[in-house]
This record gives C-alpha cells, structure tokens and sequence, in this order.
C-alpha cells in the first residue's frame, strides 16, 4: 500500500511468508485433485489418496499416527474444540480445568466463555518470563480438575514450557494434558509422543503452510466428541468437506520441518547479535524473552518511554513488519495479556515490541532494522506528534484549523460513530486520495486502537505535511476518557473522502 523502502518481515509469529513449492503443491491439487475425497468414483479416490498421504506426512512430522490426527480448518478451532469437547465429557463430575495466564486467545477466550457455563477455571501461577511454576501446578491438583492445559511455546515471548515434566504429573494424576504447539512446530524438534501430551493443535500457516488449515493431535484413545457436526469426515469427529488443497499444502510444508527447525537452530546468533545491538542504541531497553529455553527466533522488547505503536508506525514506514500485543481493529485498548501475566505494567506493555525472526532471516535483515531504530531513536526521523486521549479536547475539536482524519474500518465505525467533523478515509485506500488533505491545518489521524494512525501520520510528514498528529490508544481509548464529547459530538457533519 506504502512505498517500501526494502521489505523486512519479523512478524512470523502471527503468520509467514507460503514457500514456493507449498503453493505449488496447492496450485495442483486445485487443478488436478478436485474430486470430494468422500465419493466414490476414482477421481474421489485420487483425493482420498492426497488426503491421506498428507495425513501420513504430518503425522510423522510430529510423531503421531496417522488416525490419531483430525484436519479442521485452524488452531483456535482445534483449541475450541479439545476445550469444549472435554468438558462436554467430563462437567459437572469433574468440574475444573488449569491452565496457564499466558495461553493464546483462543484458549483464553474458550477458558472464559467455559468460566460462563460453569466451569472452574484455575490459572497456574507463571515467572516473570511466563514459565509455569511446577510445584504450584502440583498443588492446585485435586480431584476435580479434567485437564490441564498449557501451550508448548508461547507467541508473544517466545517462553518454552517444560511439557515434559507437566505430563509426568498429568499422568500421575490421571488427568488429561493438552499442549498448543502451535509456535513451537519448525522452530524447536516436536515429538507429541516423547512429550507425553494427550491433545495438541498445530496450525499451517505457522510454517510456510497456507492459513485455513489445522491439526488436532488426539492420543489414541483419548475421549473426543466433535465441535463441527454433519458428514463422517476425519472419522465422524469434524463434519465438512475437506480443504484438500490446504491439507496437500500443509503436508508440503511439513515435509520441510525438519529444514527449517536447523534453520532455526542457527538463529541464536543472530538473535545475540541482534540484542546486544539494540542494547548500544539504547542501553535501557529490556529483553522480556527468556534467555534460555526460548524459541530462537522470538524477541520480545520493552522500550522505555516509546508507546509501542509509534515505533510500529515508524518501522512500518521502513518496510519493516513487527508487531506490538494486540491489533488495531480490537475493540478494547487492553494491553496483552501476556505481558501483564509476566508482570509488566500496562505502560510497559504498550512499549513492547515483538520481533520474530524467520528461518532465512539474515544478518544484513538485522542490520536495516537496527539501523532504522538508531535513526528513529535518535529523533533523526522526521518528528510525528502523539496525542494523548485527553489532550484531543473540546478546543480543539472546535479549532477551525483541526482536521480529524478517519481512517478507521467500516466495522469499527458501526461500533464507533466519528467524532464531529470528521473525514473519513479508508486506511486501505488512503493514498490514493492524498490530495483531499489540506497542508496547511492541524492533522489529526485517528484509527480504532492507535496502531494503523501512525503510519499513515508518517507517511504524511514524510510528504511534507508540517503539523501532523495521531491519537495514542485510538478512537477507543479517546471514548473511554471522553464520554461526554462522545455523546456531544459524535457521529455529526461527516465528510467522506473516498
Ligand atoms: N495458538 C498460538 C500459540 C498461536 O500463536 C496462534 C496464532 O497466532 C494460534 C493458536 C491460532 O492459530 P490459527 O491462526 O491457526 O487459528
């Protein structure tokens, strides 16, 4: 959409780059495998034989046997489904699950839509870097508590759990274990049997595979009722005709696993470089990443004194993909869970940067990225103004020389009306109605959650715009502080410019 200096991507925690001979596969499958794998005519047979084949290969890549792996469509379902299967099995005779503070939403949001109908939910007590206190997961065991569960590597901090030990005490108790592996496949060796977990979720697109496609691991014999109900796939437990291209596609990146883990493996040089770089531009930066038993390409970093989404903007306007706790487009300003779970406060929280490096990350990639922070850092980048929620007030909402640029989704606007006087632009095509936006007032760039706003405030300096800002926190937090100028002011004299 902007003008790219070079194109760096360190976000490969949220998803990653599709590998030429995973779309490749894909692109054939569509072409030649188009039979439902469930007829019966052989060109359903060819597919079955794909379908099959690709559940052979990942399975094996895990570890697993082939019926002991069903295909859905991503993580969050698979996490849905385990969380919401056993406990249709095991409530009201048993009525607790433990898990962790810093799983993934879709655990996070199952856990607390299960608290809702009934269900105990114990939160095991974490470290500072997130790792599950073992003594105290022992303790909190009794025997109303079904499952246990706890992902193998975490997303935002990279912590890897010591899943190992938590099987031992799971078996010993007799209770079930579920891991989310999710992070943890192509970045460290995943063998589900050598973990001794009883349920896993693994999704595609976190290794070069396409999104829309998943695993649930279920042990052999393991209890399970499924979540999505209609035909007999995946042996009666997720109803849906299967995505065949997808599964082809996630078979082809699982065949290069254990190329990428190496790959990975290597990283930690990198990562040491990169850490001991950041800390000479600014010697007061903290490393929320543990230093040992972390995923080699996770660095998650607080900067003192920098809300993380200006930073964000500004490396975006680089080329450069990193991410922060949570998304513009969320409907809360919450800071992420999992940096509050490990201590820090909500400002630090907002100073978070997250940088997840891919397998073929190289030094030089570090370099850009450093040298782009020092220039930043050093306020030798073109200065872009912040506005706090409470500074954008009645005076200058009223000002003749304000102009409040709207660039928020049409969604969030259903949920949001714009401030007074707004002009609403979207963010997708904002460029390319640039010359709507007057030089010579005061800018005001406005997004849901304050992540989206200050890239394109850079992108209005970086055109000579003398006197331009953007709303820390978004639209949301500016309602949360200013209710009353809500109710005043919104949702009057809009003008739309694209
Ligand atoms: N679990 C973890 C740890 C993740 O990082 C993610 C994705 O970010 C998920 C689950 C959800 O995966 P999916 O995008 O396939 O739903």
């Amino acid at each position: 959409m902007f003008r790219l200096r070079q194109e760096i991507y360190l976000d490969n925690n949220a998803t990653t780059k599709v590998s030429p001979s995973v779309s490749k596969k894909m692109e054939r499958v569509l072409r030649f495998y188009y039979g439902n794998p469930s007829s019966l005519y052989q060109v359903a047979r060819d597919s079955a034989l794909v379908l099959e084949e690709s559940r052979r290969q990942i399975a094996a890549t895990i570890g697993a046997k082939p019926e002991e792996i069903i295909f859905n469509s991503c993580a969050s379902e698979g996490n849905n489904n385990i969380l919401k299967s056993l406990t249709e099995l095991n409530y009201p005779k048993k009525t607790r699950i433990i898990s962790s503070p810093t799983e993934h939403s879709s655990v996070m949001a199952t856990l607390e839509y299960l608290k809702k109908q009934g269900v105990e939910i114990i939160y095991c007590p974490v470290d500072k870097y997130g790792k599950v206190v073992i003594e105290k997961l022992e303790e909190l065991i009794d025997n109303k508590v079904f499952l246990v569960c706890c992902m193998l590597a975490n997303n935002e901090i990279g912590t890897i759990q010591d899943i190992k030990t938590i099987a031992a005490i799971t078996k010993r108790h007799n209770i079930l274990l579920m891991a989310d592996c999710v992070q943890a496949l192509g970045k460290i060796p995943v063998d589900v049997k050598e973990l001794g977990i009883d349920y896993a979720t693994f999704s595609a697109h976190k290794i070069h595979g396409p999104k829309g496609a998943g695993i649930i691991y279920i042990k052999d014999g393991s209890p399970f009722v499924p979540l999505v109900h209609g035909g007999n796939q995946e042996f009666g437990l997720r109803a849906g005709t299967e995505s065949l291209h997808n599964i082809a596609g996630f078979a082809e990146a699982a065949r290069a696993i254990a190329v990428m883990t190496s790959k990975m493996s290597k990283l930690k040089h990198i990562k040491d470089y990169f850490i001991a770089e950041l800390k000479k531009i600014k010697a007061d930066i903290i490393v929320n990443s543990p230093a040992h038993n972390c995923l080699p390409n996770t660095i998650s970093v607080i900067f003192p004194g920098i809300n993380n989404s200006v930073l964000l903007g500004a490396l975006d306007y680089q080329g450069i993909a990193v991410s922060a706790g949570s998304a513009c487009n969320t409907q809360s300003d919450e800071p992420s869970h999992v940096l509050k779970a490990i201590g820090l406060s909500d400002s630090q929280a907002r100073e978070t940067i997250r940088f997840s490096l891919s397998d073929s990350t190289t030094l030089n990639d570090t370099n850009y990225v450093l040298k782009s922070l020092k220039t930043f850092l050093n306020n030798e980048s073109k200065a872009v103004n912040m506005i706090t929620p409470g500074q954008l007030n009645e005076n200058i909402l009223l000002d003749q020389n304000t102009f409040i640029l709207d660039i928020r989704f049409w969604y969030d606007r259903k949920f949001l009306k714009s401030l007074s006087g707004s002009y609403e632009i979207s963010f997708f095509s904002f460029k390319k109605y640039i010359n709507k936006i007057p030089k010579n007032k005061n800018i005001y760039v406005i997004c849901q959650g304050g992540f989206n706003s200050p890239v394109v405030a850079y992108y209005l300096v970086a055109k000579e715009y003398p006197r331009v800002s953007f709303l820390v926190g978004g639209y949301v937090a500016w309602k949360l502080a200013n209710k009353e100028l809500y109710e005043k002011y919104a949702g009057k004299d809009i003008t739309k410019l694209d």
